[in-house]
């Protein structure tokens, strides 16, 4: 990684009445990286990046900025600047005034302040509309002039929290492809807040997974989402099997496991050698079937549909095992028949690759 531009080094936040939002968090973040802090409610993400900013203070660890500790200094003297959830945009000026504002408060000259001005509207694409007023605009608009007045400051990073949850799903779709491309065009460092898995996901670069305070796994979307490093990672990016298995034995990488439903299997580890373990298997890379597959060395069981959803791309099926196992199966609906080609009730077979399956520990 190249280096950082926001360095987190095991800060802290504990609140007055003793809650500890952040507890010893440590992340590097890289220029020009589209970053993510993502995690349920209530894990510490907002105030992780209110800390950034300087609207929050630490109570332990150090935040460095650019390679300067920003211990001393105030939120408008730092080289961030914040979009908020909410918007906020001033609804009696027009959209040339509310970008320009920031730069005219601060007694930068007039030619300047245009010509910055004009550029800021043009990365969001609202140059057309700088004569409007915020109220005679859509949610997805009034969005970019928030986005325009951060971004004409010329932070050397950009802090957005839930920018895109007040809008509607359409318009949040459009809105996550705009801040990926202005942010390949501006070249500015961002990071983002969300509880959306999708919105992380499409979006950035690399993602912290929060839970409680603390931080659970730092990766790009995909190795979060393949290589999920705990139950809860794997739980909270995406959909997952997860099956229990008590390990019998370990040898190296190897591990013999009985796994609930399926029996005795030799699965890869790394890392877990005893105990119990959970066996997580994505959804799509299971495969059905209606006789019992012949292929060697796959993991194989027998069961009984028991429910199927059809949502035109795919269909989604549970299959329920005579030991009370139930697997959920993603089918990809790639031909004009229509549907997963199974029913409810039907006994199928369902399979998959043991190199498809991770081990966890609990
Ligand atoms: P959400 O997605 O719901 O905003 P979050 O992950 O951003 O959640 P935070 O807002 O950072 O979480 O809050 C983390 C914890 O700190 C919560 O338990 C919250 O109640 C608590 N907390 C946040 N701000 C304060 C405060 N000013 N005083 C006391 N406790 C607070």
């Amino acid at each position: 990684m190249s280096e950082a531009i926001v360095s987190i080094k095991n800060v802290s936040k504990r609140f007055p009445g003793g809650v500890v939002a952040v507890d010893n968090v440590s992340i590097d973040i890289a220029q020009n990286e589209f970053f993510a802090l993502l995690g349920p409610s209530g894990c510490g993400k907002t105030t992780l990046l209110r800390m950034i900013s300087g609207l929050e203070t630490p109570t332990g660890g150090q935040i460095m900025i650019g390679g300067e500790d920003m211990a001393l200094t105030p939120p408008n003297k730092r080289p961030t600047n914040m979009v908020f959830q909410s918007y906020a945009v001033f609804p009696h000026m027009t959209v040339e005034d509310n970008v320009s504002y920031g730069l005219r408060v601060t007694g930068v000259p007039s030619d300047e302040t245009k010509r910055r001005t004009a550029e800021a509207l043009e990365m969001v694409k609202l140059s057309h509309l700088a004569a409007r007023k915020p109220d005679q605009m859509s949610g997805g608009q009034r969005q970019r002039v928030a986005l325009a007045r951060a971004l004409v400051k010329r932070p050397k990073v950009l802090l957005l929290d839930e920018p895109l949850s007040a809008l509607d799903a359409k318009l949040r779709d459009g809105m996550r492809m705009e801040l990926t491309r202005l942010q390949e065009t501006v070249g500015i460092t961002f990071i983002i807040v969300t509880h959306d898995q999708d919105e992380a996901l499409s979006m950035a670069s690399r993602i912290a997974v929060m839970d409680k305070g603390a931080v659970q796994q730092i990766a790009t979307p995909s190795e979060l989402y393949e290589h999920p490093a705990s139950r809860f990672v794997a739980d909270f990016i995406g959909k997952v099997n997860l099956i229990d298995a008590k390990v019998l034995r370990s040898v190296g990488k190897h591990i013999s496991c009985e796994a609930k439903g399926l029996g005795k299997l030799d699965l890869e580890s790394t890392g877990t050698t005893g105990g119990t373990v959970s066996i997580a298997v994505r959804p799509e890379k299971l495969k059905i079937g209606k006789a019992e597959p012949k292929a060697a060395n796959l993991i194989k069981v027998e069961g009984k549909v028991r429910d199927v959803a059809y949502y035109g791309d795919t269909s989604h099926v549970v299959v329920s095992t005579k030991d009370g196992l139930d697997l959920s199966i993603n089918v990809q609906n790639d031909s004009r028949e229509g549907g997963a080609g199974v029913e409810r009730g039907q006994k199928v077979w369902v399979h998959w690759s043991p190199a498809d399956s991770l081990v966890l520990a609990e």
